[in-house]
């Protein structure tokens, strides 16, 4: 993946450490999927990039939002999205958290089990819930867990519950996994809808959408050993378009889905600088080369430990390099890139201030930051866009 020039310039201007978002790059990512996917509508997963500028962007796009609770919710609403383009996306709630999402306007909520089908019966009489089924998550950098999602069978349950307790079930949800990297997994999650769907019409349950969920990939993550990974984009648009084909044979449906990563992570970039090159021996005997920057794990690269960020030291193109362990700037021996178990290339002649560029860093980056871990403090945020005054020339 290239680096665009807007990115680039704002990189280039930044004479502080910072988090750039470079709005036309995810309007255009947001372009491309709703092309790809036509007539699907699009929820933009919030906590990928909880940023008011993106959130504003996309909602202007035409994108509503999958939230995970109120305060999420008073934010979409606040960045422009009707309540009816939110959805309470979050299958974990308290009854305050129901009542709360109510009060604002949500009617759609997410479920899983009947003891919450019976807490939004009380505390959001009438809603609309769609039942979220519990995947594999193979082929995914990050497969979610159990914690989400139910059988099947159990949905079918769910739903009927649901229906008993004056709520309307509209709908079934799936997430494949983050960074889902197969084409196969959507396939199996499409048999799964199949299954469902059918089951449910013949227990006269009419639903009138399916939520595809999120796990669409970025693109400029390399693996933990370096390597680029390159998602089979053409691939999973096909299994996702063949997919949904099965299903409206099954029962006239929409969709929706909820991309979070795929549209921010490669719009957004750390500037960043070189704290210092150090070599030292280790009571191995083995000596080694650390490079320690100013940002790590805790203030923007939290997912340090699942992908290898590409790196970039503007000063330093060609020229010699030397192999090094890569860490963030705290105490914490977790701050350190790829787990501490491979090494990167970088240049030999960087000293303390350098700028380096951490790339497609645009992913889970402000929302998982710490309030100022060691007295770290969150990086400042930054845009670019179309249009903007170019500050330097590139
Ligand atoms: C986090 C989340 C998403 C977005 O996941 P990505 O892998 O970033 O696309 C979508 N839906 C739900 C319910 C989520 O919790």
């Amino acid at each position: 993946m290239r680096l665009n020039t807007r990115l680039r310039a704002a990189l280039t201007a930044a004479d502080e450490d910072q988090i750039v978002y470079d709005i036309t790059g995810i309007e255009d990512t947001y372009d491309a999927l709703t092309g790809e996917l036509p007539g699907v509508r699009v929820r933009f997963a919030m906590k990928a990039c909880p940023v008011g500028a993106v959130l504003e962007a996309l909602s202007g796009r035409g994108a509503g939002f999958d939230t995970a609770g109120p305060n999420e919710i008073a934010q979409a609403l606040a960045a422009g999205a009707p309540a009816s383009e939110i959805h309470y996306g979050n299958t974990v709630k308290s009854d305050r958290d129901i009542a709360d999402a109510h009060r604002l306007g949500v009617r759609d909520f997410a479920t899983d089990s009947v003891e919450d089908v019976v807490a939004i019966a009380a505390g959001a009489p009438g809603s609309r819930v769609f039942c979220r089924l519990a995947t594999a998550g193979t082929g995914a950098l990050w497969g979610l867990s159990r914690k989400n999602g139910c059988s099947a069978a159990d949905a079918v349950r769910v739903l009927e519950t649901a229906r008993a307790s004056g709520l309307t079930p509209s709908g079934l949800s799936v997430h494949v996994g983050s960074q889902q990297m197969t084409a196969r997994a959507w396939q199996d999650a499409f048999d799964t809808l199949a299954w469902v769907l059918t089951e449910l019409r013949h227990r006269a349950i009419h639903l009138d959408h399916v939520n595809l969920g999120g796990g669409l990939p970025a693109l400029g993550y390399h693996d933990l050993g370096g390597v680029a990974l390159h998602p089979p984009m053409d691939e999973i648009f096909s299994a996702i378009r063949a997919g949904m084909r099965r299903l409206r044979a099954i029962a006239p449906i929409g969709f929706v889905i909820e991309p979070g990563r795929h549209l921010v992570a490669d719009h957004g970039a750390v500037r960043a600088h070189v704290v210092r090159l150090t070599t030292r021996r280790q009571l191995t005997g083995d000596t080694e080369s650390w490079l320690y920057l100013s940002c790590g794990k805790f203030n923007g690269l939290y997912e340090m430990d699942q992908v290898q960020y590409r790196l970039v030291f503007p000063g330093h193109l060609g020229g010699d390099q030397v192999a090094a362990y890569v860490a963030g700037p705290t105490c914490d021996s977790d701050d350190t890139f790829s787990k501490g178990r491979a090494r990167i290339l970088v240049p030999r002649a960087v000293t303390s201030g350098d700028p380096v560029w951490i790339l497609s860093s645009g992913a889970y980056s402000t929302s998982y930051t710490t309030l100022g871990f060691n007295g770290f403090a969150p990086l400042p945020v930054r845009f670019a866009r179309d249009g903007a005054r170019c500050p330097v020339d590139v």
